[in-house]
């Protein structure tokens, strides 16, 4: 830890942002919206302008939804729906669905350039009145190895120096924080400030990227579904993207003369557009995929590698988010996806912290779920890679292997809850409780402790207006309660539900104010019921109570919860937390028992 940071103009921020991507806005938006004081800094003029990741997946949809932002990504997003698969000689081995996910809201991957992301998050970042610092970069750190400071919820062990780097003679600032959160990429400077090692490995896997709109004369007839093509001895994907462009993945390798043998390190001015479109040229053909150089719009070359940082954290004080905790090969869609959902599981544990309703026990929560997940990932991304690569197919027949490795596509279904986001399943934890009184890990429930609360369509009651469960759970770092009543027009639930309030009342003196909204599900048995027939606890707003009754289908079913009903709470990131029978208050107390203060 660096102790050269020198005062100037010392000012106070709850946590600073380090790093204004995917991950570093999502988490800065978390925290704006939960009322930190949260500042983010990045040291490029501007957000990405062409490039980079591209495909958002189901589960990140859903998470951009319960901030309101997925009709902003929808708008002008593609929407992949198919993958084909190319053998030798371009020949068609097949169409499969993309996402098979039968519980998916979003049942595509939305392919759409990095910078619109970017601008989304910014842009509701403004409305919640943070504005992102830019160019400013940050070129000292000191963390405090005062325990005691540490310890103290109020005090402000990290002090980071910035730097505008626009202004010539502009003075550095001493910022103090409580926290700082280093979402500033895979090179991130936070993790080499704070020594924090990479795990795993960089392959020999050499790739290139490339987006353009090809010219009307291209034929290849899969242009606008995800293709995998498998060619003699180059393996190439092609993504559809926004405004009838596309994107070439393009095997390339050592031999191409990309790599520098003397330092290893890639030389891309070997290489050229011209290069890369005359090797899928070879690829595609008999099909034209073919483009003019002004409708080329970016283009890279990259090894990948696939690394884990050993910690996600410093002293629970210093955290790192997305690329700077993990890389691995961008063809399977993910880096972004995962950023996102790393920030989505921080910023409310950074909130909760903060305002001294939890201690560092939930912040631990966040190595836990998402390190794990980042290894799963890793897991992937070598089975992926492995299967993808041509050249690595042509090298171990040539060795004399005999290889059944796995296509990519095989890959992408074997780990369709990491690809798609949504099986992700978090492990029994402080704040994911194993459900009371079952006999298997599951329960009776198809709703699963540790897994996201699966879209279904209720009526309001006040309205009959349909509504989706899932934009109940919007993310604004409040926990949610879901009373599922049972049938609230029979005399004995009547009063088990009575018993129910007066429980409920006293938890929710208990805890803190605005940490726990409470949502009614009825199962009545006709339409005649209003809302004001539910007790008044459970209906703190006309908007709170809705109706099991839509053609779409009966919703306690679809949960596994019976007449009997039950209390489902969903963590401010809309994992469910833990599952109680109806009137089992004092579960739902010990479970916020574990964590809070
Ligand atoms: C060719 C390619 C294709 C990809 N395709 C996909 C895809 O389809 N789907 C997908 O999900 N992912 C994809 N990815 C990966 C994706 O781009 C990253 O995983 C994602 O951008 C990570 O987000 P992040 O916020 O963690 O980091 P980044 O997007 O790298 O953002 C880091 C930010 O920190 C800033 N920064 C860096 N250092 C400093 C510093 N010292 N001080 C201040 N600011 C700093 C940078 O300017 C940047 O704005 C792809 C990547 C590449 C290269």
């Amino acid at each position: 830890m660096s102790s050269t940071v020198e005062s100037s103009t010392p000012s106070k921020v709850d946590v600073l942002v380090i790093g204004a991507g995917p991950a570093g806005l999502t988490c800065a938006l978390g925290l704006a919206k939960a009322g930190v004081n949260v500042r983010i800094v990045d040291h490029s003029p501007t957000k990405v302008q062409s490039g980079h990741a591209d495909g958002v997946m189901p589960r990140t949809i859903e998470v951009l939804q319960s901030h309101g932002l997925a009709d902003a990504l929808l708008k002008d997003a593609n929407q992949v729906y198919t993958i084909s698969n190319y053998n030798y000689e371009a020949d068609c081995a097949g169409r499969v669905t993309m996402i098979n996910e039968p519980t998916a809201r979003y049942p595509f991957a939305a392919t759409q350039n990095q910078g619109v992301m970017e601008g989304i998050l910014g842009d509701a970042l403004l409305k919640e009145g943070a504005v992102i610092e830019r160019p400013v970069r940050p070129t000292a750190i000191d963390l405090s190895t005062d325990e005691n400071e540490l310890k103290d919820p109020d005090a402000y062990p990290i002090k980071v120096r910035v730097k505008k780097l626009n202004e010539e003679e502009a003075a550095e600032e001493l910022v103090h924080a409580k926290y700082v959160v280093g979402a500033d990429g895979a090179h991130s400077w936070v993790r080499r400030a704070l020594n924090v090692p990479m795990e795993g490995e960089q392959t020999a896997h050499v790739w290139a990227a490339i987006d353009f709109t090809p010219t009307p004369d291209s034929n290849f007839p899969d242009w606008r579904n995800i293709a995998t093509v498998n060619a003699k001895d180059v393996g190439i994907m092609l993504i559809p993207r926004e405004g009838g462009k596309i994107r070439l993945y393009v095997e390339l390798g050592s031999e191409d003369g990309l790599v520098n043998a003397e330092s290893g390190r890639l030389d891309s001015a070997q290489f050229s557009p011209d290069r890369l479109l005359e090797i899928a040229k070879k690829a595609f053909a008999p099909f034209v995929l073919k483009t003019t150089p002004e409708n080329v719009e970016w283009w890279t070359v990259y090894v990948i590698g696939q690394r884990v940082a050993s910690t996600f954290s410093v002293k629970d004080r210093v955290f790192i988010a997305g690329d700077a905790c993990h890389t691995h090969s961008p063809k399977g869609g993910q880096g972004m996806n995962v950023s996102i959902n790393d920030a989505h599981n921080l910023a409310w544990k950074l909130a909760y912290t903060i305002r001294g309703w939890a201690g560092t026990s939930l912040l631990d929560t966040y190595e836990f779920e998402r390190r794990s997940f980042a290894l799963e990932l890793i897991a992937f991304d070598k089975w992926f890679a492995e299967g993808f690569s041509a050249k690595a197919r042509a090298k171990l027949i040539a060795e004399g292997n005999n290889v059944d490795l796995p296509g990519p596509l095989e890959a992408f279904r074997a780990f369709s809850s990491v690809t798609t986001g949504i099986r992700i399943r978090y492990a029994p934890s402080i704040i994911t409780a194993t459900a009371p009184d079952k006999t298997d890990e599951n329960g009776p429930y198809t709703l699963t402790v540790g897994k996201r609360l699966p879209p279904q369509v209720v009526l309001r009651v006040a309205d009959r207006r349909p509504v989706n469960v899932q934009d109940l759970c919007l993310s604004n770092g409040r926990f949610k309660l879901f009373v599922f009543t049972g049938d609230v027009l029979s005399a004995d639930d009547i009063q088990s539900l009575n018993k129910l309030t007066t429980d409920l009342d006293a938890l929710l003196s208990e805890l803190p104010k605005g940490l726990l909204e409470v949502f009614s599900i009825i199962k009545a048995k006709d339409d005649a019921i209003t809302y004001m027939d539910v007790p008044q606890t459970l209906r703190p707003h006309w908007t709170s109570i809705h109706f099991d009754g839509h053609a779409s289908g009966p919703v306690y079913d679809a949960y596994g919860i019976n007449r009997e009903g039950a209390l489902v709470v969903f963590r401010p990131d809309g994992y469910v937390g833990t599952i109680t029978p109806l009137g089992e208050v004092e579960l739902v107390r010990q479970y916020f028992r574990q964590f809070l203060k």
